[in-house]
C-alpha cells in the first residue's frame, strides 16, 4: 500500500514537471507570435494611401523619420511629389 502511494506521489511530481515544460513551451509560443505580428506591422504609404504590410516595403529615412512604400515607383513619385511643392 505504501509503495502505491509512494509510485503516485512520483506520478504527481512527474506531472507537475511535464505541465511546467508545457507552459514554459507555450511562452515562447506567443513571443514567436508577437514577433511574427511585429514583422506584420502594417504602415502607412504616404503615396497610394493605403495600409501595407511593413515586411513588403521600401524604407526610405526622410531627414528624421523613416517613411515606407510599397513599392520604389511610390517612393520615387512622393519625392517627386515633394520636390514640385518645393519649387512652388
Ligand atoms: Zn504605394
Amino acid at each position: 500500500m505504501r509503495l502505491l502511494i509512494f509510485l503516485s506521489l512520483i506520478y504527481l511530481c512527474y506531472i507537475l514537471l511535464k505541465s511546467r515544460w508545457k507552459s514554459s513551451g507555450k511562452k515562447s509560443a506567443i513571443n514567436k507570435e508577437m514577433e511574427k505580428t511585429a514583422d506584420d506591422i502594417m504602415i502607412y504609404d504616404p503615396c497610394c494611401k493605403i495600409y501595407y504590410p511593413k515586411k513588403n516595403c521600401i524604407a526610405f529615412k526622410d531627414k528624421d523619420k523613416i517613411l515606407y512604400f510599397c513599392g520604389k515607383e511610390c517612393k520615387n513619385k512622393f519625392l517627386e511629389d515633394r520636390k514640385k511643392g518645393d519649387f512652388k
